[in-house]
């Protein structure tokens, strides 16, 4: 081999091994991007965020702190952030249009109420009344038509009104509007205040709710595979160490959440992270919900939409 070959093979061969090694050093520390809204609804992730750092870890999670739904989802939708907790139907919503994004696991298991003002005694009482919910698309909606429906009423019975959840306490303090529904804590915020008062939990009008999803975008899942597998997997047993940690996760509520002990308490019973698995059964009974209240004609089917392979344990 004459010099000039030598060196055109050695630039080669440093070529090959210095781009084998970026590429393993970039594997090993994957950053992730999770859009968040800080609801107690979201605690899975905050717990991830504080617990990572596992020797050997394939990612880094990197928490962005949204204001509102709408948003949240511009983030996702546009490849802002790699994943996000969100409300499943804005997710399933943006599946149906286009987007690449799939389910990979549940945000929590029951955990929402029914807020009605004190004089309220029952449903028949909310006629005519302004009920508000965080969004169209969400399972807060499918909970007020389970209810509407069980006292032989509709939608059109209420004047439903969408207000970003931070707003609806005090608006129901003020008269605004006669009952709620939305994510935790500000459902518990009217209740700890006694400027409301539970008028259905949410498991005594849907059996196995979904309402959050951990979602992650098709593009990450599929450039990532190792590090998307750790990502869920350590999400899930966040889920189980907020059962089994009680304090250390209400320490974590509250940093993120900035609540107070009453109000985190109270939100903390209704709700529970165990077992974050988004089963078919759960996922058929909330499409056929979606298509019962109108909320879409169209929703995803289970096998399009549910990453079941990181889904399940
Ligand atoms: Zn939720």
């Amino acid at each position: 081999m004459n010099f000039k070959k030598f060196i055109a093979a050695a630039l080669v061969l440093g070529l090959i091994t210095g781009t084998a090694a970026c590429g393993k050093s970039a594997e090993d520390v994957k950053t992730v991007k999770i859009a968040y809204l800080p609801l107690t609804h979201a605690l899975p992730v905050f717990v991830e965020n504080e617990l990572q750092d596992k020797a050997g870890q394939k990612y880094k999670i990197e928490l962005i702190k949204y204001g509102s739904w709408p948003e949240l989802m511009d983030a996702l939708n546009t490849g802002h952030v790699d994943g996000a907790s969100v409300l499943i139907e804005l997710a399933m919503k943006a599946k149906e249009q286009g987007v690449g994004v799939k389910a990979v696991a549940l945000g929590h298991k029951d955990g929402n109420v029914i807020v009605a003002s004190k004089n309220i005694k029952s449903v028949s009482d909310l006629k005519g009344k302004k009920f508000a919910i965080p969004h169209r698309q969400s399972s807060h909606n499918i909970l007020l038509g389970q209810m509407l429906k069980n006292a032989g009423l509709s939608y059109k019975d209420v004047n439903i009104v969408e207000l970003p959840p931070p707003e609806m306490p005090a608006a129901l303090a003020q008269g605004q509007i006669a009952g709620y529904s939305v994510a935790e804590p500000f459902g518990a915020k009217s209740v700890a205040l006694s400027t409301g008062k539970v008028l259905f939990e949410s498991n005594e009008l849907w059996k196995d709710s979904i309402c959050c999803s951990l979602v992650l975008s098709d593009k990450f899942i599929s450039s990532n595979k190792d590090a998307t597998k750790e990502v869920v997997s350590n999400y899930r047993e966040a889920g189980e160490y907020i059962g089994s940690h009680k304090d250390e996760a209400n320490t974590i509520a509250k940093k993120y959440l900035n609540l107070d002990d009453k109000v985190l308490d109270l939100s903390m019973k209704w709700i529970s992270y165990n077992d974050l698995e988004i089963t078919r059964e759960a996922y058929d009974s909330l499409t056929s919900k979606i298509k019962e209240f109108g909320i879409s004609s169209n929703p995803p089917a289970y096998d399009d939409f549910v990453d079941s392979s990181l889904s399940g344990k």
